[in-house]
């Protein structure tokens, strides 16, 4: 999992976010101080469907996160990946 940078409010929001069950894994760095936050017990596999899941519903490419903003004609809905992963997987 990438880590990201965040300020004192956007951690102050991913507690919140923690507390209300809506997050249930986070990797980020805080005035130099990494903060990971994980399911206990939970394997591998169902954290990258859980990864997948997540990224999908938020319109992201599932490999690197990028917002994804090109529609499949087919399905009417985004891509499951972003232009770069779109080129470099599906059109192999
Ligand atoms: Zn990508």
């Amino acid at each position: 999992m990438d880590i990201k940078k965040v300020t004192m409010h956007s951690l102050e929001k991913l507690f919140e976010d923690i507390l209300d069950k809506k997050v249930t894994q986070a990797n980020v760095l805080w005035c130099g101080v990494r903060i990971q936050v994980s399911k206990y017990g939970q394997t591998t596999s169902q954290r990258v469907a859980d990864l997948y899941k997540r990224r999908r519903s938020a319109g992201e490419c599932i490999l690197c996160g990028e917002k994804v903003r090109k529609i499949n004609k087919v399905t009417g809905k985004k891509y499951r990946l972003c232009d770069y992963h779109r080129e470099k997987i599906d059109h192999k």
